[in-house]
């Protein structure tokens, strides 16, 4: 036998088990969106390499050290999306979508980083996202954080998730802040991990970020940023404030909370949930109102988030969910062709029914067994005797009632009685 070949490392396949709940998951947030008026984008999964380099920043976790980069055969650099608020971003500038215009945009799919894989941790995981772009206002951060909200209802997950809120200020305040932070930080450069030390000068904003013990605890004496602020960075921060409060929303507002990527400004948030160990944050977002322009576009104010579906999954999976893709009916025949024409009946008739035909022979009573296997609440049998009176036999398969034979204009009169 030749040897076989295994998936790679952090690439999961998702398997017919599985699937149910995440279909289940996918149309509620899809509906949901649309009931926010946001419409769907889907963009390809490789991009120039250029496009993440310029706008998550080269001194973040993921261009450092986690895309997948390769050549093609023109020897361009390619890139597997680690995320998908660029490529968004491009596709939007590229096809005019943004030119004085608003636009509530969400896409859904494939992000590959090469991370250690573990719980929550994979290297090709699933975002579902969400932008809206052309609205300066913190009403359009609330309604962002209200559709959230709004889903995690919807999906039973409201008690699991807390809500994490920082502002970041404007460019300038982050410019003066910086100044401060870097002193603080070369002050007690010796003590800082590794890591922490190269960014002092490249991206210090990071350093709070660090997961390091020690780094986070030296940094409880470093200066805040809300120190820093200007009065209209304040007030849009105050303003998505009291929105939330006004719609009953509870968050912990929190300083330290910087977001990996460099494009952020203003608000930023994330979900955050104590069910998953250590990879606690389930969705992440905020307001990136310099990014359309560094990608070489017009200065167009943006927010966004994106949730990661892997871990909202393992939350579902907590929860008892009853969700049952199991056939109503299947259908069993001596004769291939009547059991395919009377399912092929049953499917015009009524277009709600899931109905699995027996294929590929066997006894009846093998039929039957895999009838029962395969979960349908009822059998539907066409013997001899039924082929020639052209009448099907009903066999409930999940309660005790007597099987019945009836003629096969009664048999749709016949399932109602199973199928409420
Ligand atoms: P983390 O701090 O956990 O590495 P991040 O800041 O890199 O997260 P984002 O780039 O903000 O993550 O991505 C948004 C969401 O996508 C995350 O909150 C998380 O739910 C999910 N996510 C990110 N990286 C992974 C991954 N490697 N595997 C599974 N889900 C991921
Ligand atoms: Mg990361």
């Amino acid at each position: 036998m030749s040897k076989k070949i295994a998936s790679i490392r952090g690439m999961n396949d998702i398997l017919p088990t599985d699937t149910p709940l995440w279909q289940w998951f996918e149309n509620k947030v899809a509906t949901l969106l649309q009931r926010y008026s946001y419409s769907e984008i889907r963009t390809p999964i490789v991009e120039q390499t250029d496009l993440f380099r310029r706008s998550i920043g080269e001194v973040t976790d993921i261009v450092e050290k986690e895309m997948y980069t390769f050549e093609d055969r023109n020897g361009d650099s390619l890139t597997l999306r680690p995320e998908g608020t660029a490529s968004c971003v491009r596709a939007a500038e590229q096809h005019g979508l943004l030119y004085n215009q608003i636009q509530r945009l969400w896409y859904k799919g494939p992000m590959f980083r090469h991370e250690r894989p573990q719980a929550g941790r994979y290297r090709q995981f699933h975002q579902i996202g969400v932008e809206a772009f052309g609205m300066a206002t913190p009403d359009i951060d609330a309604e962002l954080i209200l559709l959230s909200r709004r889903l995690w209802q919807e999906l039973g997950l409201e008690q699991q998730v807390v809500l994490q809120l920082n502002t970041l200020g404007s460019l300038e305040d982050r410019a003066k802040y910086r100044a401060a932070l870097v002193e603080f930080l070369n002050q007690h450069r010796d003590d800082l991990d590794e890591d922490s030390q190269r960014r002092i000068e490249r991206n210090p904003l990071r350093v709070l970020d660090s997961k390091n013990p020690q780094t986070q605890e030296i940094l409880g004496d470093a200066p805040e940023l809300v120190d820093y602020l200007s009065e209209e960075s304040a007030a849009h921060f105050n303003q998505l404030k009291a929105l939330l409060d006004a719609a009953g929303l509870s968050y912990e507002v929190n300083p330290r909370l910087v977001r990996g990527l460099d494009y952020y400004s203003h608000t930023v948030f994330e979900w955050v949930t104590d069910a998953l160990g250590a990879q606690g944050t389930v969705c992440a977002g905020g307001r990136y109102d310099g990014l359309v322009e560094q990608l070489g576009g017009r200065a167009t104010p943006a927010v966004g988030f994106a949730m990661g579906m892997e871990r909202l999954i393992l939350l579902l999976e907590q929860q008892t969910l009853a969700i049952n893709n199991a056939p109503h009916v299947y259908v069993v025949a001596d004769d291939p062709q009547a059991s395919i024409l009377l399912a092929e009946q049953l499917r015009t008739d009524n277009p709600q029914l899931r109905v699995l035909t027996h294929c590929g022979g066997g006894s009846f009573k093998s039929q039957l067994r895999r009838a029962d296997r395969s979960g349908a609440q009822v059998a539907l049998i066409i013997g001899a005797e039924e082929a020639a009176s052209n009448s099907v036999t009903v066999k409930p398969l999940r309660e005790h009632n007597e099987q019945t034979t009836v003629p096969q204009t009664q048999v749709a009169a016949e399932l109602a009685k199973y199928l409420a």
